[in-house]
C-alpha cells in the first residue's frame, strides 16, 4: 500500500468539505486572559479569546500559579511512574479527598485527563460487570462512546435527552441485567441540560447504575461548584460522577467520584489508571488550590453566568442567529463549514478569535461558533464583538433573523 498517497487523499477529502482542521497559534498570557498573542508566521497580533474551556479563567489565577510553582520546586516536576509504579504523591492523595468533599462522595479517584477518566470507568464497568448492559444518551462524548467501546459489553443508545425512550430501553431489559445509564449533565455544544433528576428516578426505578459526566459544569454550578448535581441536591443520588480538571478549574486532570468500593474497583481493574503515568505533583497541587479556591468563591459562579447572559443577549438583539439555552454557552449557528471557517476567519482578522465547530464534533448542517465567555470578557470586548459579528455576518451574507432554535 502507498501510505502516504492514502493519508494525503483523506486529509485532502477533509479540506475539500471544508472540516479541516487547523489549529490557530496561540500565546496565553498570564494575568491578561482573554487577550492573547495570535502567531501569523512572522507577525504577531494581540486577540480576545472567546472559546477556551478555561471557563473561569482559573488557569491564571494567583494561587493556582503559586501553587505549581511551589510544587516544582518542592517535589520536580514529574510523578516517576504509574502509581502501582512509583507510589501514590502525596499531593494527588490531597486532591482526591478535595474532590470527594466537592461531590460529598466517599472517594474519588485521579487520572490524566477527563477523556482518560470516561474511557477507563466505562470500560471497566462494561467489562467486568457480568452481562453489562451500558444504556448511552445519543449525545454522548466521544471519550464515553469509546470507553463503552473498550468494554465490549453490549450498549443501547437512548434518544438525547428523552427520559421516556430511557425507561422503555430499561424495561425492556431482562431482570437482573446489571445496566449503566451515561449520560451528561451540560451538552458542551448546545448548551443544553440533561433532566438529571427524571434520569435518575428512571434508574432507581430499574435498578441501574447512574454515571454522569459534569465535565462542563463543575466548578460552575451548585453552591460549591460541584455541578448540576449539585445545584439540583442531587449529588448523593447519582453513583458516579466523572469530572475534569482541565475546563472550571483550568488545569488538566480527570476524575471519577463516588462510593469507597467503585472507586477502589477502578483503581483496581482499570487500564487507563493502572498502565499510564500519574499526573505530576505540580499539576496536582495546582488542581487542588484551584478546587480549593472555587468551592469558596461562588460569587465567580455569578459572574461567569451573568457574563453568559450578557453575550447572549447583546448577540440576538443584534439579530444574530443564537442558539438560546439554559448554560453558559452562546453558540451562534452558520450552518455550513466553508462559511463557518470564514466567519472565524473574518473575527479574528478584527481581533477576536473563535474556532469554527464543524462535523464531526457537531452534525453537518449545524456547523457554528461556539462562545464561551469568562468573567472576565468585559462590556467594551462584548461590543467590539458584536459589531464584528454584525460586520462579518453582512460581509457573507448570513442572514440576521435572530435566535436559532437549538437541536437539542
Ligand atoms: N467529557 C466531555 C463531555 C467533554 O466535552 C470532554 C472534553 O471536552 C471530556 C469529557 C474530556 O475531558 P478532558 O478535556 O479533561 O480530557
Amino acid at each position: 500500500m502507498d501510505y502516504e498517497k492514502f493519508f494525503g487523499e483523506q486529509i485532502e477529502q477533509l479540506q475539500d468539505e471544508g472540516n479541516y482542521r487547523i489549529f490557530a497559534d496561540l500565546e496565553r498570557m498570564a494575568g491578561e486572559f482573554p487577550r492573547a498573542k495570535a502567531h501569523h508566521g512572522d507577525s504577531v497580533d494581540e486577540i480576545v479569546v472567546w472559546c477556551s474551556n478555561d471557563y473561569l479563567g482559573m488557569a491564571q489565577h494567583p494561587e493556582v500559579l503559586a501553587a505549581m510553582v511551589d510544587a516544582t520546586e518542592r517535589y520536580g516536576a514529574g510523578a516517576g511512574g504509574t502509581r502501582n509504579i512509583g507510589g501514590t504523591h502525596h499531593e494527588i492523595v490531597l486532591l482526591e479527598q478535595e474532590l470527594a468533599d466537592l461531590h460529598q462522595k466517599e472517594a474519588a479517584l485521579v487520572l490524566t485527563s477527563g477523556w482518560v477518566a470516561n474511557l477507563t470507568a466505562l470500560c471497566t464497568l462494561g467489562a467486568k460487570l457480568p452481562g453489562a448492559v451500558i444504556v448511552s444518551d445519543a449525545w454522548n462524548h466521544n471519550s464515553m462512546i469509546e470507553g463503552i467501546r473498550a468494554g465490549r459489553c453490549d450498549k443501547v443508545v437512548f434518544r438525547h435527552n428523552d427520559v421516556d425512550h430511557l425507561e422503555l430501553i430499561l424495561k425492556a431489559l431482562p431482570e437482573g441485567t446489571p445496566k449503566i445509564v451515561a449520560f451528561e449533565s451540560v451538552y458542551s455544544m448546545d448548551g443544553d441540560i440533561a433532566p438529571i433528576a427524571d434520569i435518575l428516578e428512571v434508574c432507581e426505578r430499574h435498578g441501574a447504575l447512574s454515571y454522569i459526566d459534569e465535565v462542563h459544569a463543575v466548578g460552575l454550578y451548585g453552591e460549591r461548584g460541584g455541578g448540576v448535581c449539585e445545584r439540583e441536591g442531587l449529588m448523593d443520588r447519582v453513583d458516579v460522577i466523572q469530572g475534569t480538571m482541565a475546563k472550571g478549574f483550568g488545569v488538566i486532570g480527570g476524575y471519577v467520584a463516588g462510593s469507597r468500593k467503585m472507586v477502589d474497583f477502578v483503581r483496581s481493574f482499570g487500564p487507563g489508571f493502572i498502565f499510564s503515568t500519574a499526573l505530576p505533583p505540580p499539576v496536582a497541587a495546582a488542581c487542588r488550590a484551584s478546587v480549593a479556591w472555587v468551592k469558596a468563591h461562588p460569587e465567580i459562579r455569578e459572574k461567569h453566568q451573568e457574563r453568559a447572559r450578557a453575550l447572549s443577549d447583546r448577540l440576538l438583539s443584534a439579530g444574530l442567529p443564537v442558539m438560546v439555552n439554559q448554560s453558559h454557552i452562546v453558540p451562534v449557528k452558520v450552518g455550513d463549514p466553508v462559511l463557518c471557517r470564514r466567519a472565524s476567519d473574518l473575527l479574528e482578522e478584527r481581533g477576536h478569535y473563535v474556532q469554527p465547530i464543524n462535523y464531526p464534533t457537531v452534525p453537518k448542517g449545524t456547523e457554528r461558533l461556539r462562545f464561551t465567555p469568562s468573567p472576565n470578557h468585559d462590556e467594551q470586548m462584548m461590543g467590539s464583538l458584536e459589531r464584528a459579528m454584525v460586520a462579518v455576518w453582512k460581509e457573507l451574507g448570513l442572514p440576521l433573523s435572530g435566535a436559532e432554535s437549538s437541536a437539542a
